[in-house]
């Protein structure tokens, strides 16, 4: 059974909750940990985000997310990259000190030229932050994604793009639900931690049939994802931060989200 002190939850898993209603859940229930979305803030003062997440006890632990720099027109690469530095801007305010980078594609263009543009995007952002003393995790996307959401869909890529870098500001994070397919998992993951890139570690659970590519993730335990081993390896590669539950399930956001969140403790003690 595993205790609470390392349980993260990200804001978009309890999506209907409003942000205070969520800390307020998760502070309850002992959660300490806390991932941040950008849209559940809804233009909340920093002072008001700041100050809710401090009456209740909660550690910032990233703020989700950037990325988004492939583009077949440049137009949109330089608006994508401007985003990003008012994301970074947005992060400072609330004190976060990780962003996580869904790095984009296009199903016009290939996918290496999607690459190219990420990593030219990750080089316009990268002094920022590093400035602005923020991480950022680029996150591999299962590879069902390739064409519109993110050109790099394994760890091996992501590893090799940090390496390329070679800051401590840019690493990677592990998402069990992109990531746990591939044959090459325990390697990379070992190699991430190696060269101390592995920033963040997400979880949720691959459900049999996934009914929707993006809303249909399973609670810790519904599904086909060996977790623990994950884990494991993951803690082995030296990581020891928060294990984050991030759940977008149109499934789960129709029920009642007390009742979902207490569900999502007791899967964390018996499936992580
Ligand atoms: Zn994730």
């Amino acid at each position: 059974m595993n205790d609470l002190f390392k349980l993260c939850l990200h804001t978009i898993t309890t999506k209907p909750l409003s942000f205070q209603e969520a800390c307020q859940a998760y502070a309850k229930r002992g959660i300490r940990g806390i991932t941040i979305w950008r849209d559940a803030l809804e233009k909340l003062p920093t002072n008001d985000v700041r100050e809710i997440l401090k009456d209740n006890d909660l550690n910032l632990v990233s703020y989700c997310r950037g990325g988004f720099f492939a583009h077949t027109e440049e137009g949109k690469r330089k608006e994508a990259i401007a985003d990003n530095k008012r994301i970074i801007e947005e992060a400072a305010e609330i004190e976060a000190p990780l962003i996580v980078l869904v790095c984009g594609a296009h199903p016009d263009q290939s996918p290496e030229t999607s690459r190219k543009q990420i990593i030219e995007g990750i080089e316009e952002i990268l002094p920022m932050a590093e400035y602005s003393d923020i991480k950022l995790a680029i996150e591999p996307l299962h590879p069902m994604y390739a064409d519109d959401r993110s050109a790099i869909n394994t760890l091996h890529q992501a590893n090799t793009i940090a390496e390329q870098f070679n800051s401590d500001y840019l690493g990677v994070a592990i998402d069990v639900y992109h990531l746990w397919w591939d044959p090459d998992l325990k390697k990379e993951i070992y190699r991430c931690g190696k060269n101390n890139h592995l920033f963040a570690f997400h979880i949720c659970d691959w459900l049999t049939p996934t009914k929707h590519l993006l809303l249909d993730r399973g609670l810790m335990g519904e599904g086909c994802i060996d977790i623990p081993q994950i884990r494991e390896w993951v803690e082995d590669a030296g990581f020891d931060g928060f294990h984050e539950v991030e759940i977008f399930s149109e499934r789960w956001w129709a029920e009642d989200q007390n009742a979902f969140l207490d569900k999502i403790v007791e899967a964390y003690k018996q499936h992580c």
